[in-house]
C-alpha cells in the first residue's frame, strides 16, 4: 500500500513513515508526488483541519491521502495553543519561539497545574467512498525549562511522568510507541479493518 502524507512538516512525515512502515504501508511526501500545495487550516477543530487537508490533497492527485492535524492542549491555558500550536507565537514562528511563548504564559503556575495533552487527528481519504478518521491523545506536563534534543515542536517541554523524561529525551522509536500520532494511526487502522 502507498499513501501520500498531506503535510509539509518533515518531522511529522518522518514519524508517520516510521509508524506506518511497521504496518507495511509506504508513505510518500507531497514533494515525491510533485505536489506543491499549502492547505489553509481554517477549521475550528483538529478533526476539521485534518479532513480539509486529506480531501484537498486527494482531490489534487487521486492517490490515498493521509492528513495529520495535531497540537498541544494545556489545561491551565483553557486549551491553548490547541489548533494554533504551529503558529502560537505568530505566523511562521519557530519551535523555540513557540516554546518561549508557552513558558511565558505559564510563568508562576506550579508544576501540578501544568497538565497538558498532545492531540492528533488523522484522516485517510482512500477514495471518495472510503474515508477514515482516527484520534489519539498523550498526557503529560509542561516543564519550566526545556530538556533534551530529540523530537520537535514542544517535545523538550512535554514531560511524561511515567517515563520521568520529556519526549525530547527519548529515542524516536520510544516516542512512536506511545505518542498521540501513533495512537491516532492505530485508531484509524482499526477502523479500516472493521470496514
Ligand atoms: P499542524 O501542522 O497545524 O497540525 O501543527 C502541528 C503543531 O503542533 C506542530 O507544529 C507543533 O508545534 C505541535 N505538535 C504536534 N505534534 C507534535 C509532536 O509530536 N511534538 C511536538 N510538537 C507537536
Amino acid at each position: 500500500m502507498r499513501w501520500v502524507a498531506a503535510t509539509n512538516n518533515y518531522d511529522k512525515l518522518r514519524e508517520i513513515r516510521n509508524i506506518l512502515c511497521a504496518h507495511g504501508i509506504e508513505v510518500l511526501s507531497l514533494k515525491e508526488v510533485g505536489l506543491d500545495i499549502h492547505v489553509v487550516e481554517d477549521g475550528s477543530s483538529f478533526k476539521e483541519n485534518a479532513f480539509k487537508k486529506a480531501i484537498e490533497v486527494h482531490g489534487s492527485i487521486k492517490l490515498p491521502a493521509l492528513a495529520d492535524d495535531s497540537g498541544l492542549v494545556v489545561d491551565a491555558l483553557g486549551g491553548r495553543p490547541g489548533i494554533y500550536s504551529a503558529r502560537y507565537a505568530g505566523e511562521n514562528a519557530s519551535d523555540s519561539e513557540n516554546n518561549k511563548k508557552l513558558l511565558e504564559e505559564l510563568e508562576g503556575i506550579p508544576m501540578d497545574q501544568r497538565k497538558a495533552r498532545y492531540v492528533c487527528a488523522m484522516v485517510l481519504v482512500e477514495n471518495k467512498d472510503r474515508v477514515y478518521y482516527g484520534i489519539g491523545e498523550c498526557e503529560g506536563y509542561i516543564l519550566e525549562k526545556p530538556r533534551g534534543d530529540n523530537g520537535f515542536g514542544y517535545d523538550p517541554l512535554f514531560y511524561i511522568p511515567e517515563l520521568g523524561k520529556t519526549f525530547a529525551e527519548i529515542p524516536e522509536e520510544k516516542k512512536n510507541a506511545i505518542s498521540h500520532r501513533s495512537m491516532a494511526i492505530k485508531n484509524l487502522l482499526q477502523k479500516m479493518t472493521l470496514r
